[in-house]
């Protein structure tokens, strides 16, 4: 049996030896800019509820704090690493950050099924995740074409199921690409969920 047209998943720790200090700084400041940051509040009150997102308000931290400057910085490697394992032919090209925005889910906020539109590579570095915080739920892209397909046993390997959750750690990144539709399922403790998500583009 061959198994072509894969779909790439990447994760890793960002950094051997752990990434407290920087995680104690992003969780500072993503708590400073959710105080700030007016407009964002009101675009998550609509968009996402229970939860902050500078997703419609600030979103190119990696332009405006050195901190989050620093996160990019630490992501080049895992990108590179990525972009190898996918042949993409990247010679005089680069594959640029273009957004990179904060999230913090409160107790029961959710972030429904989505894609990253107008991007190549996306993902998401996780800064602070409580016990019982949900983990990252993939969709199998080619969904839509299974028509008549039985369902699957309950024994279906990972690789064979349509949807797949990976538990999420603080410290990690998770990189895929950007037309993978993924959703974060009810946060249920009281604990804050924190991470920073961010797009890559080639052009
Ligand atoms: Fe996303």
């Amino acid at each position: 049996m061959h198994e072509f047209f894969p779909t790439h998943v990447y994760t890793s720790v960002l950094q051997r030896g752990g990434s407290r200090d920087l995680n104690r700084q992003l969780l500072n400041e993503g708590r400073q800019l959710r105080a700030d940051d007016a407009a964002g509040r009101r675009w998550s009150a609509k968009n996402y509820r229970g939860g902050y997102t500078s997703y419609g308000s600030s979103h190119k931290l990696h332009r405006m704090s050195p901190t989050f400057q620093d996160l990019e910085r630490r992501l080049k490697r895992h990108v590179k690493a990525f972009a190898e394992a996918v042949d993409w032919d990247l010679t005089d090209r680069e594959l640029a950050m273009t957004d990179c925005w904060l999230n913090i889910m409160s107790r029961y906020a959710v972030h429904g099924l989505h894609l990253h539109p107008l991007s190549t590579l996306s993902g998401t570095y996780y800064v602070q995740v409580p016990a019982g915080s949900p983990g990252i739920k993939f969709e199998d892209p080619r969904l839509d074409r299974y028509m008549a397909a039985p369902p699957r046993s309950g024994h279906a390997r990972p690789k064979n199921r349509p949807w797949v959750t990976l538990p999420v750690v603080a410290g990690q990144v998770v990189l895929f690409e950007s037309w993978l539709r993924h959703e974060v399922a009810s946060h249920p403790t009281a604990a804050e969920r924190v991470s920073v998500s961010f797009n890559y583009n080639w052009f």
